[in-house]
């Protein structure tokens, strides 16, 4: 039984740790999809992920990070390695590193023998590696491949022990082996202790992450249950709340205050959940006043427009609008090209996110972002100070602007 249950009397998460084989992803040639696709797979059972390691076709390099995955994961699933060349070492390497000898597999070899005599071919010699075992491991079958997997345990001297899980690298083989075998193995190990795991994300704009962080109590600290984890991409915070429980309900029920206690403390920062982008908040806010939007944007080559267009999928709140070249314009430019869209389309409001303020010609200082938004009431405007790296600000100046609407909208309702 693998250890799930510390002697600390803890019943804590199975850990477990995903290790990435071959020179080809060590040396940057080609992407690790595989770590990804296995993390989410674990994480659906409940298992938590704490390591990635990726280690490339060295024979001493692949027992050492062996060696340290059995002593820290309790769960740990290989890629990679598995074939017939030389430079596929992980049953050499599980073998040294539980320090047995590697046995042929009868079975095996006879079914890769098959697999050739359907190609009409006789079997390489060299194929036959892949009938080797380390001795006390377990086949994983590969019904549409001639590597099939490695299941074993490793002791610790504690006297608990660590799970392996070897998968050849190609990975519509991985996944059909995770499916059959690993999957169905892993929940008879897990059994009672099974546990699941629910997030739910609240998505925020319009501070900065440790200001952000700073109205929370203390909820991002570590070792908190259900745990709080905070990213942002592109000016957009996304809090991440992760339960454990022993259901989805019981996982629920550790969500929700914590949800509550997020949105108590950050009001209209949160501006929606999940997947959800300020474009989509923006849309919702305006459909449930059957109102309608029109944009103006200066130099981001029609960005807002595009996300409005994909957000609004019934097309009744976008009426669409200008995208105009870079150029100098003042506040005043701002409001008046806003009136005129506002005409020109008939709609309920129109949004002008102004040009980007060039730094350069402004010796390096931060220039100011005008912002105008035309509706029912006096026109609002805004001006930003606005600097940072030239990826990020015409993401953040449109949302900027959506957030100005977002805003402005739920004030005056
Ligand atoms: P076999 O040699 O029998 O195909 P293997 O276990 O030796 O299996 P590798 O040689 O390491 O697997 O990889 C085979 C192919 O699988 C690679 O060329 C690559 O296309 C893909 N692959 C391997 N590892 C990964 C990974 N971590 N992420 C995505 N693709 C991978
Ligand atoms: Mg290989």
């Amino acid at each position: 039984m693998v250890s799930g249950n510390r002697s600390d009397g803890v019943n804590r998460l199975m850990r477990a740790e995903v290790i990435a084989i071959g020179d080809e992803l060590t040396s940057g040639q080609r992407l690790d999809t595989n770590s990804q696709w296995l993390s989410q797979r674990l994480e659906e059972l409940g298992v938590a992920v704490m390591f990635h390691s990726t280690v490339g076709d060295d024979l001493e390099a692949n027992v050492r990070v062996f060696r340290e995955a059995a002593d820290r994961a309790d769960i740990v699933v290989c890629t990679g390695g598995l074939g017939p060349t030389a430079d596929d070492l992980t049953r050499e390497a599980l073998a040294a590193c539980a320090g047995v000898d590697l046995v042929l597999d009868a079975e095996v070899l006879e079914h890769i023998r098959r697999l050739f005599a359907r190609r009409r071919r006789e079997m390489p010699e060299r194929n036959r590696i892949q009938a080797m075992f380390p001795r006390g491991s377990r086949v994983i079958p590969n019904p549409h491949g001639s590597a099939p997997g490695i299941e074993m345990q490793f002791a610790r001297e504690n006297g608990s022990s660590s799970r392996f899980f070897a998968l050849p690298g190609v990975p519509a083989e991985m996944h059909q082996m995770w499916r059959q075998t690993v999957q169905p193995n892993l929940l008879a190990i897990l059994g009672d202790q099974r546990r699941c795991l629910v997030h739910r994300t609240i998505k925020c704009f319009g501070v900065g992450e440790s200001d952000l962080e700073a109205m929370l109590p203390d909820l991002i600290r570590r070792g908190r249950e259900p745990r709080v984890g905070i990213t942002v991409s592109r000016a957009t915070i996304s809090l991440r709340i992760t339960a454990a429980g022993s259901s989805p309900e019981a996982c629920q029920g550790l969500i929700e205050p914590t949800e509550a206690t997020i949105r108590t403390c950050l009001g209209n920062l949160v501006y929606g959940d999940e997947s959800d982008e300020l474009q989509d908040a923006v849309i919702r806010l305006l459909a449930a006043r059957n109102q309608r939007l029109a944009t103006v944007e200066f130099g981001s080559g029609g960005l807002m427009a595009h996300w409005l267009t994909e957000a609004d999928s019934t097309r009744q709140t976008y009426c669409g609008g200008w995208v105009l070249p870079d150029r100098e314009d003042s506040a005043d430019g701002m409001i008046r090209v806003g009136q005129q869209c506002r005409q020109q389309f008939q709609s309920d409001w129109a949004l002008v996110v102004g040009p980007f303020p060039d730094s350069d010609a402004n010796g390096g200082e931060p220039g100011d972002l005008h912002l105008a938004l035309l509706g029912p009431g006096d026109p609002v405007t805004r001006s930003v100070p606005f600097a940072g790296h030239p990826d990020l600000l015409k993401h953040r100046s449109i949302k900027l602007a959506l957030d100005l609407l977002r805003l402005t909208l739920i004030q005056s309702l």
